[in-house]
């Protein structure tokens, strides 16, 4: 079985305890390779490599870290095929899917904060003839970023490009599920050209390695994706000590749907912001709201359409949804499933595990669910469930739809679909959401703020956002 092993100080090295964590194939449950199991101990050399990396990779010019950067991008590019499988066969997720939307995405994050950061200035603030202000921004030091399992490459890199481009050295980690890609960025890394200590990537479990990063006090600044609850308990650690914290954390994501809406393209986009990655992105939507009028007709074709999307073997180019990440995962999800049933809720389809054939007969895979007859307040639909589930809900007004929609405790995305731009504006402006998509899912421009409000996160990232977060401002008062 292929050993991982962690980078540190541009070296790839195995974890002082010598432990390792088995590494599976969601698609057939069986381990394919071998994880460090890194603790306390590897962080810490870790950070004193990223320390010592720091002074100059924070002055080298922005134009020679661009560089760096871009190369870094191309590698990627050129190790798409490689890397989309290695995707695949770590997260159990379509290999369609990570070729054309993870590595895709892992390279443009290079590619986008390599060039923001030539561009990238900070302010003055002149006092008429008395002093003029102006705003340094300067890289922070060492930087923790930790990253979740559904879309490993494409949410490390929107970290540590950043991170990097403003001149801040790293120390990353990965989830220790799926851990395959970051490993093979830290070849390409070497590859490239990056100064030793600049990144290190320190394999392993959450609540060690992670908890270690966040613990350091040689680390500045932290950037964490992952669920809820880690969110809190990383603030927790994190405040006290007085960190920069930004954290992507959970949703409960509504899709309102209008009898106005375009129908058709709606449907498609619906049933991909359900159950594309197997539900497993942060902005599907799992709260389907729908227009009394429309309610019967969406009912019956998304329950059709949902019963032809093929699950099985991610490897084929006609499957729609591969495995879970985990069969711990797969048991929360059917969990959630029969919660939903106890909450007087109908199974519509789906809803169980599928037993798919050949190499992945002892595989991770659920069939995508679709549930009615369950009120807003249910656990169902609070609490996130992470699956291809989604519950489907008939509503009669817009006060009614907007109140449901902003009636969890989460704040990530939202979706409304209607030709009435004056009541998608209306609604874009109440909902409470960091991100909205009017009629769209996913179509994303790199410069725009990214994260969400209540129990969804802190801060945001993207654009100028994340080189601000990456970055310590600092005000200049000079008399005239
Ligand atoms: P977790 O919170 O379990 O883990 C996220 C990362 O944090 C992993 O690398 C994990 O390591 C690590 N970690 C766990 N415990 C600690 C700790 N105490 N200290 C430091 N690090 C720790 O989330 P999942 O990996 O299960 O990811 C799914 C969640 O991520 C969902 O809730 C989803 O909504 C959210 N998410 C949010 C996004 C956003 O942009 N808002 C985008 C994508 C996902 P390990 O796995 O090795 O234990």
């Amino acid at each position: 079985m292929e050993q991982i092993r962690n980078y540190i100080n541009g070296e790839l090295v195995s974890p002082a305890s010598n432990q390792h964590i088995d590494n599976y194939n969601p698609a057939t449950g069986e381990a394919y390779s071998r994880t460090p199991d890194s603790d306390e101990h590897d962080v810490q050399v870790a950070v004193a490599a990223a320390q010592q990396a720091f002074p100059t990779w924070s002055r080298t010019p922005a134009a020679e870290r661009s560089r760096i950067l871009l190369r870094i991008a191309e590698l990627i590019d050129q190790r798409h095929e490689q890397l989309a499988l290695a995707e695949c066969i770590d997260t159990g997720k379509p290999l369609a899917l990570a070729k054309s939307v993870d590595i895709p995405r892992a390279s443009s994050n290079f590619r986008f904060f390599a060039t923001a950061i030539v561009h990238f200035a900070s302010e003055a603030h002149p006092m008429e003839d008395s002093a003029i202000n102006y705003t340094l921004r300067q890289p922070i030091g060492v930087a923790g970023c930790i990253s979740p399992w559904n879309l490993p490459l494409y949410l490390f890199t929107w970290k540590i490009a950043p991170a990097l481009a403003a001149g801040n050295c790293v120390v990353g980690k990965p989830s220790e599920l799926t851990p395959m890609t970051a490993f093979r960025l830290a070849e390409i890394c070497r590859e490239a050209g990056l100064p030793p200590g600049v990144l290190n990537i320190v394999h392993g479990y959450g609540p060690k390695a992670g908890a270690a990063i966040t613990a350091h006090p040689g680390v500045a600044a932290i950037s964490f994706t992952g669920g809820t609850q880690t969110g809190a308990e990383i603030a927790q650690i994190t405040a006290p000590k007085f960190k920069k914290l930004s954290l992507e954390l959970g949703g409960k994501n509504p899709t309102i749907i209008f009898a106005d809406c375009n129908y058709n393209e709606m449907l498609q986009t619906t049933l991909r912001s359900s159950y594309s990655n197997q539900g497993q992105i942060c902005f599907c939507g799992s709260r389907i709201f729908v227009a009394r009028p429309l309610y019967h007709q969406f009912k019956d074709d998304f329950v059709a359409a949902t019963k032809r999307l093929q699950v099985g073997d991610p490897l084929l180019e006609e499957t729609h949804l591969g495995a879970v990440i985990s069969q711990s995962h797969l048991k929360k999800i059917l969990s959630y499933v029969a919660l939903a049933k106890e909450e007087g809720g109908t199974i519509l389809c789906g809803g169980g595990q599928h037993i798919a054939g050949g190499r992945c007969k002892s595989g991770w895979f659920m069939e995508p669910a679709v549930i009615e007859n369950l009120p807003p307040q249910c656990r169902t639909n609070q609490e996130e469930i992470f699956g291809p589930v989604v519950t489907i809900m008939p509503f009669e007004t817009e006060d009614e739809v907007l109140r449901h929609a902003n009636g969890t405790a989460y704040g990530l995305a939202a979706m409304v679909w209607t030709q009435d731009l004056t009541r998608a504006h209306r609604l874009a402006n109440q909902l409470q959401s960091g991100i909205i998509w009017i009629n769209c899912w996913m179509l994303r421009d790199l410069r725009t703020p990214f994260g969400g409000m209540k129990n969804s996160g802190l801060g945001r990232e993207g654009g100028w956002e994340a080189l601000r977060f990456f970055t310590e401002p600092k005000n200049v008062c000079v008399k005239l």
